[in-house]
């Protein structure tokens, strides 16, 4: 390891030891670092709008499920549930609410450390009643040690004191189904939203209700998405060569080999996705310089006063208020992360203000306008003191994907993680014993 990174590791540990020195102290600061953030009297978004002389964006510009809630969050701390890993999203897994705040829940994969934990709304898609993958045929990823074959989820929430989430707690279960004309298995040319840059031959790998998995032919899951019918994403056969871009053909198919679409249909035996099954939806009305309430990536729990300060047609970037530019980021304009101005107060969770009361010198992390709350760990810690834990720090400013791998790191005692940063897409076999992966860390649990 270079020094650079042990120097890394020590000042953790000894951030470690500090934080078991202190106990309940921490969890007391935790609580003292937030309270004076939520509970600002004078702020007001009515107040701040007219002080910055802007406008928050229309209530009609949101989608339904960014919108306010029609009900309450029914979910309970304790409930088990499945859902969809966001990591990998071809996956729904065995999980625990861990918390809940206002219509948010945060779910924590049973068997796995708090740092994979993640937040949702209680409506989201993502999230179904336990048995709904048997019923609907998806596999259900088990919690560690429980083999295939030998689950049975009552018994398991009896062995575990748990409580299965009640059914009708699931709002996405009451959505209405619209025949689509897409059906699994068909083939289509769609984005890789993690190489945006490429359009790639694909296949709806599931179909459930209105959502299609999106699966990248000869690529590993982890560039699966799930998305519906009027995503500006997917695209028939034929759009590259229509609108004159490359499309990305799956790995055996190098020159001289030539990829056709009518020769690999035969070779696959699989259909194309029909033309008229694409509803793409038209651009958002999103303007720069509108305000609205959005989470923060790099630090779930919170969600923030925020401007629009660019747009695409079905992008938004996002600008939180108070804050330097270069923690601005680009989100899909029908993200579950956006919200209209007053969602947090309507449902009941912390907003955080523009230029909150800064933590005295001394006191809280070094980074300019960081208040020491979460960390760079997930939300295994609640509170930072130093750069190296700070969400917000230069060091850890770019560092996405920063977490060992769920999956893969799973067996071993300490896991190295590996800098994904703009890493090009490689094919399966390519991706494990590739020499351009650069380990950084090493991280112990
Ligand atoms: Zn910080």
């Amino acid at each position: 390891m270079e020094s650079g990174d042990e120097e890394e590791d020590n000042i953790e540990e000894e951030e470690e030891k500090v934080k078991s020195s202190k106990g309940r102290r921490a969890a007391k600061v935790a609580r003292l670092v937030i309270a004076p953030l939520v509970k600002k009297k004078n702020w007001s978004w009515s107040a701040y709008l007219e002080e910055e002389r802007t406008i928050a964006a229309p209530l009609k510009l949101f989608k339904e499920h960014q919108s306010f809630p029609q009900s309450r969050n029914g979910f309970k701390v304790g409930m088990k549930l499945e859902g969809l890993d966001p990591c990998h999203p071809a996956l729904f897994c065995v999980l625990t609410v861990a918390e809940v705040q206002g219509y948010r829940i945060r779910l924590h994969f049973d068997g796995y450390p708090e740092c994979y934990d993640f937040w949702v709304n209680a409506d989201s898609w993502d999230v179904k009643p336990p048995g709904w993958c048997e019923k609907t045929s998806l596999k259900l990823l088990l919690p560690k040690g429980c083999r295939d074959g030998e689950f049975n989820w009552n018994t398991y929430v009896k062995n575990c004191r748990g409580q299965l989430a009640p059914k009708h707690l699931f709002k996405s279960l009451n959505t209405s189904v619209t025949p689509s004309g897409f059906r699994a298995g068909m083939k289509l040319e769609a984005v890789d939203r993690k190489n945006p840059s490429l359009i790639c031959v694909a296949t709806i790998a599931a179909a459930v209700d209105n959502r299609l998995l999106i699966h990248f032919d000869n690529w590993d899951d982890s560039y699966d998405y799930w998305c519906d019918a009027s995503s500006p994403y997917i695209h028939p056969l034929g759009f590259c060569e229509e609108a004159e871009l490359t499309l990305t053909t799956p790995a055996d198919y190098k020159p001289p080999k030539v990829f056709t679409w009518e020769k690999y249909l035969e070779e696959t035996g699989a259909q194309a996705a029909p033309a008229r099954a694409f509803k793409q939806r038209p651009p958002h009305g999103f303007h720069v310089g509108m305000k609205l309430e959005a989470v923060d990536k790099r630090n779930a729990m919170l969600i923030r006063v925020s401007t629009i300060s660019d747009v695409e047609d079905h992008r938004i970037k996002i600008h939180f208020d108070g804050w330097s530019e270069e923690y601005d980021y680009w989100l899909d304009a029908d993200s579950p992360d956006l919200h209209p101005v007053g969602w947090c107060q309507k449902i009941g969770h912390p907003l955080q203000h523009p230029n909150d009361s800064p933590v005295l010198p001394g006191q809280g992390c070094p980074t300019p306008g960081c208040s020491g709350v979460g960390h760079i760990r997930g939300p295994r810690y609640g509170t930072h003191y130093t750069a190296v834990s700070c969400p917000y720090s230069d060091l850890n400013l770019n560092k996405d994907g920063l977490v060992p791998d769920r999956l893969n790191g799973e067996s071993l005692k300490e896991i190295f993680f590996i800098k994904v940063k703009s890493q090009p897409r490689l094919p399966k076999t390519a991706r494990s014993n590739t020499p351009s992966h650069i380990y950084v860390t090493m991280w112990k649990y």
